[in-house]
């Protein structure tokens, strides 16, 4: 498993920097974010070191998305949620912090004001149709 040095998940990982772990596998740790937005906000990363989603082989991110409903599940029991969003920022521009994927589980409560909107916007006429032409173009399997 591939690390990094100056990685402050990879220390989690390593056991040089203490965190409540709640779960943990052979390709997958999560544990309780430090800085919650509500009680129990829990940080899924592979055991391995990457910065970005697209840069995770596939089977540390097969091994994520085969814990993630069972640590969501756990983690809503604990705290009686009603909902969680489970994101991942990549970038700086999305808000990513720590330069090693992480999946949020946040749990949510009726009415609790957290994201409190979602800014949709409007494609204009056609454009829709293009870019899904462009991503299609783009898209390596
Ligand atoms: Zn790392």
């Amino acid at each position: 498993v591939a690390e990094s040095s100056d990685c402050i998940f990879c220390k989690i990982i390593q056991g040089d920097i203490p965190a409540e772990k709640i779960y943990e596998g052979d390709q997958v740790l999560a544990f309780l974010d430090v800085g919650p937005l509500s009680d129990c906000h829990t940080l899924v990363i592979p055991k391995f070191h990457c910065a970005r989603l697209d840069q995770c082989p596939a089977e540390f991110l097969a091994a994520i998305a085969k814990s993630l409903p069972m640590i969501a599940s756990a983690v809503v029991e604990t705290v009686d949620a009603d909902g969680y969003n489970v994101l991942s920022n990549t970038g700086r521009a999305a808000g990513q912090l720590v330069g090693h994927l992480h999946f949020h589980v946040i749990p949510r409560h009726t009415g609790d004001g957290l994201f409190k909107s979602w800014p949709a916007n409007k494609y204009k006429e056609g454009e829709i149709k293009q870019f899904a032409k462009k991503i299609r173009q783009n898209i390596q399997s």
